[in-house]
């Protein structure tokens, strides 16, 4: 498939064909643009697909690009800030005598401390990204910690996702994901996924009963909601 090679666009476009496919589709991910396609279909129908869908796929390209850029670290002149619990953070690096590397997080400032015997201090988006998933897991396990009392039933296990379109999932073994970029967002939308999940280990449907046992768990689950939706991303971010 190389005809439309010389297209900035096709860098970013993957093609899959599949025996079950019907017909031709475009979607956008964080990975970029996906086609799927039938098996039968030429290379020169596929190519004039994506012409005729370009302009479409620019501008969501554009606006998935705008959402990310939201949650990854912005830099200001020397300054660099990064969002936790909804507040933009500066950050600041530090070769201290530690053992290996810290993130600590006080008063709007992250302060990254890297063992003075550190070779290379790699990439400080990575590391941003582990602590927050770390951060996302433990805010959770605190939640459930404080609250067992009142939770029906206790997930056997949380992890953490990069879900394209989900915020939270679970299943019905008790598998509870929480996407990872959770603890970017302000205190009350994790609260609120993990809740909405929690409540689904009881009813597994979006019923009167299931909401009934959000409020019972989150009062307040409403504005967490509310604090969620400000965040278009992940994409449609359903729960
Ligand atoms: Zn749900």
């Amino acid at each position: 498939m190389l005809i439309i090679s010389d297209d900035p666009l096709a860098k970013r476009l993957r093609i899959r064909r599949f025996k079950t496919s019907k017909r031709m589709r475009l979607r956008i991910d964080e990975k970029g643009i996906l086609l799927t396609a039938p098996v039968w279909i030429s290379d020169k129908e596929i190519h004039c697909f994506f012409m005729e869908h370009r302009d479409w796929v620019e501008k969501q390209l554009m606006l998935m690009d705008e959402k990310m850029s939201v949650f990854s670290l912005r830099t200001d002149g020397e300054q660099r800030f990064f969002l936790v619990e909804g507040t933009w953070n500066l950050v600041e690096e530090r070769d201290q005598s530690v053992d290996w590397v810290q993130i600590r997080y006080e008063n709007n400032k992250l302060v990254v401390l890297y063992p003075s015997l550190l070779r290379s201090r790699g990439d400080l988006e990575i590391r941003l990204k582990e602590w927050i998933k770390e951060q996302t897991i433990q805010k959770s396990k605190d939640f459930i910690e404080l609250n067992k009392d009142r939770i029906v039933v206790l997930p056997n296990r949380i992890r953490i996702s990069s879900a394209k379109s989900k915020w939270g999932s679970c299943t019905s073994k008790g598998v509870v994901s929480l996407h990872y970029r959770l603890f970017q967002l302000p205190p009350l939308a994790l609260q609120y996924v993990l809740c909405h999940e929690l409540a689904h280990l009881v009813h597994m449907n979006h019923g009167s009963l299931f909401w009934e046992e959000v409020r019972r768990l989150m009062p307040n689950y409403k504005e967490g909601n509310e604090k969620l939706l400000q965040r278009d991303f992940p994409r449609n971010g359903s729960l």
